[in-house]
């Protein structure tokens, strides 16, 4: 075979073949590829898309490029969500214990931040001691006691994925459907989880910036779950304005406790049952409303709480961090913003609110860059909350050398006070 012919068949919109595609994986992985034909490859894929049979044998291929898990000796059905990032996005850290209080086991892999979107796995190593690295017969030894853990991804799974990602990065062509759902759910395949939610996050924050794109993705996504023998289903949810108060690590981690105590219960709370209920539903459990009364009575009877503190404790993390949150690394710099006029809260740029909390330190612009895992901002007032002249309207963190006073303005050129006769 000749990538040569390939990329021409692409470029003419012809359906490639299962053994096309699967060569061109395995030798694009082997090295024997240039990424000057990759990347041709990939335009041309941007260009023409691919089919519902192309795109899931993309998938597979990817899926079967390195390791797969077999997680059935944790349990015959075990349940996954996966979000496709956002700004202040913590669900993880709630529905993981929540759902593993009800007796389903969430065996989790999860990524680090990049850009404007935070990374479970950063958030959870803001608790001193949390191991996110544990072998794989440690993990598989915690979901089996806990129910639940959360770790990253190792190496050696999905290595086409990383590989082919690099291109696409660098030559504008990560945004095409085909190349997103399979990138997304080789991951996920490759982690071996017999259930899996997909929660497609849709705004000015999300990778998906409007509904029609954000429906396209999750229904490629969950045919390419159903295809391949799993239990999947798609949320598609609101990444127009930050989720909940806190962007930032340890400040995210507080605000998942808080909820998990039932103390909170705005948009996030309300995200994080409908999430657990549907992952429930997946597993089995009964229909979705059913199974958000059960997740709503985890929390109050505190056992989706007294669940997460186990996980903390069972990855080497200290669970008091959750009871007591100045055992936290405390920020060195707050700064306080406050509002200049009376009138109505509004976000219009969810991304910039992301990246206002990377340039705290809280996230990084390059794969593997240390994070201050202290800083983020705290939404004192949230969107579409009144708010009168003087009010603070949010708390900015950083134990980084920044200039906080210009974070703070262009914090408040993205988070706008619109007067009430406007709205
Ligand atoms: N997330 C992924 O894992 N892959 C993509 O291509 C885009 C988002």
């Amino acid at each position: 075979m000749q990538m040569y012919d390939i990329i021409c068949k692409k470029k003419t919109n012809k359906e490639l073949t299962t053994e096309e595609i699967n060569w061109l994986v395995k030798e694009f992985t082997a090295g024997n590829i240039s990424d000057a034909q990759m990347t041709a490859f990939l335009m041309a894929v941007y260009f023409n898309s691919m089919t519902e049979r192309e795109t899931l044998d993309l998938t597979l291929a990817m899926e079967h490029s390195g390791d797969v898990l077999d997680l059935s000796s944790i349990d015959k059905i075990t349940v996954d969500k996966h979000s496709t990032g956002g700004v202040g996005d913590k669900t993880t850290l709630f529905i993981a214990p929540t759902v593993a209080s009800l007796g389903v086991k969430v065996p989790k892999m999860s990524g680090r931040g990049l850009g404007h979107t935070g990374g479970t796995i950063d958030k959870l190593e803001s608790i001193e001691g949390f191991n996110t690295s544990l072998s794989f017969d440690e993990f598989s030894d915690v979901v089996k006691s806990v129910g639940c853990a959360v770790v990253g991804q190792t190496g050696k799974l999905t290595p086409a994925d990383k590989k082919i990602y690099a291109p696409r990065d660098v030559t504008a062509t990560v945004d095409s459907i085909p190349l997103i759902a399979s990138s997304i759910m080789s991951k996920k395949l490759a982690t071996g989880n017999s259930c899996i939610l997909l929660d497609v996050k849709c705004g000015s924050g999300a990778f998906m910036k409007d509904k029609e794109s954000a429906k396209a993705l999750a229904d490629t996504m969950v045919k390419i779950g159903k295809n391949a023998g799993r239990n999947c289903a798609a949320l598609i949810t609101d990444m127009t304005k930050p989720l909940g108060r806190a962007i930032g690590n340890s400040l995210e981690v507080i605000e998942a406790a808080e909820a998990l105590k039932g103390k909170e219960k705005g948009e996030f709370f309300d995200l994080c049952i409908e999430l657990s209920a549907n992952m429930l539903s997946l597993a089995g459990k009964g229909t979705p409303s059913e199974c958000a009364v059960m997740a709503r009575d985890a929390v109050e009877s505190g056992k989706a709480f007294n669940k997460f503190k186990e996980m903390i404790s069972a990855q080497g993390g200290n669970p008091e961090v959750v009871e007591d949150y100045k055992l936290f690394k405390q920020p060195k710099f707050i700064h306080e913003v406050y509002s200049d006029k009376s009138g109505i809260v509004t976000c219009n740029d969810c991304e910039a609110i992301g990246l206002v909390s990377l340039s705290l330190g809280a996230g990084r612009t390059v794969k593997d860059a240390p994070i201050d895992h202290s800083a983020g901002v705290y939404l004192d007032k949230l969107c579409g909350e009144r708010v009168e002249k003087g009010e603070k309207i949010a708390t900015l963190y950083s134990s980084t050398d920044c200039d906080m006073t210009k974070i703070g303005e262009r914090f408040s050129s993205v988070y706008q006070i619109t007067d009430v006769n406007l709205v």
